[in-house]
């Protein structure tokens, strides 16, 4: 269905941790979309000469439920996210949707594993609690979310319901009080703590946020004989040193 825009008004808005935020929204007409879809919203007046400015958000709640929920992550200085944070219920925005072929699709027979770090797991949410996921559980499932500090760590309560999926934060900077009793580390070093006994061949990957961490990991699956048809992804940034690298490994010559 093509993506068309919508007035949107704000039914709430909580602080989740101390950088990232959670708004509800509904829209002015009813709007259909797939679990890991996502709306690009409008930021009035934030670009050049105070033209609009669109960013992406993907849809953190199931396709069933309404109102809609993101959660977003404040960056300092960034035009969407300081946009969005001051939003209250009552509030409108606009914004266009559906977007997106980051989605779930069920593979019977095999499993599944949804690597994320910071608000990249905003789509798994979305697709864990979906109909389309709940009536057909995968035998087995994981869910990977990296972040640097314990703090960070958001949707234990509700990941950990989810029947035959475990549940694997993992904090790459600990509060060094020893207060995290959790995996220490990255997704990829925890991925690395497994065995022949993880389904490697077996199961369908799904890697949502920081451009880092999508890169290290496709490496790593790679090196446990994934094919790529297996792997998904959805980038939400790279930073200017990963895209430079990744430029430079481009215009490497190819042997
Ligand atoms: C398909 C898609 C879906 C997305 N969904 C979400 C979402 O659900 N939640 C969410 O928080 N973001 C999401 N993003 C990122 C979002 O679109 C914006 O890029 C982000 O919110 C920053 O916007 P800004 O205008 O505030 O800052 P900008 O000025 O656009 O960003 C400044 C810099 O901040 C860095 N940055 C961007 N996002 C992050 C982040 N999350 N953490 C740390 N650094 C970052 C980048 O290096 C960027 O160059 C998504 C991106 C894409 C492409």
């Amino acid at each position: 269905m093509a993506a068309k825009e919508f007035q949107c008004e704000v039914k709430s808005f909580k602080m989740i941790t101390p950088s990232v935020f959670e708004l509800g929204f509904e829209t002015s007409e009813p709007v259909e979309f797939e679990a890991g879809q996502f709306f690009s919203i409008v930021i009035p007046g934030a670009g050049p000469k105070g033209r609009d400015l669109r960013r992406a958000y993907s849809i953190a709640s199931p396709p069933e439920k309404r109102p809609i929920e993101l959660c977003v992550k404040l960056v300092e200085e960034g035009p969407g996210t300081n946009f969005l944070i001051k939003l209250r219920p009552g509030d409108r925005f606009r914004a266009f949707a559906s977007y997106g072929d980051f989605t779930y699709e069920p593979k019977p027979g095999r499993a599944a594993c949804f690597i994320a770090t910071g608000t990249g797991i905003a789509p798994f949410r979305s697709m864990v609690f979906s109909k389309e996921f709940q009536e057909a559980l995968p035998l087995q499932s994981f869910c990977l979310l990296g972040v640097r500090e314990e703090e960070e760590v958001i949707y234990t309560e509700e990941f950990q319901t989810v029947k035959g999926l475990t549940w694997v934060p993992t904090v790459s900077r600990p509060n060094p009080s020893g207060s995290w009793t959790g995996f220490k580390g990255r997704v990829t070093d925890w991925l690395r703590t497994q065995g022949d006994s993880f389904p490697w061949k077996e199961t369908e990957y799904y890697l949502c946020g920081n451009g880092a961490m999508i890169d290290e990991t496709k490496a790593l699956l790679a090196e446990k004989g994934v094919e790529k048809t297996s792997i998904h992804q959805e980038v939400y940034y790279k930073t200017p040193k990963d895209a430079a690298a990744a430029k430079t490994a481009e215009a490497a010559p190819q042997h």
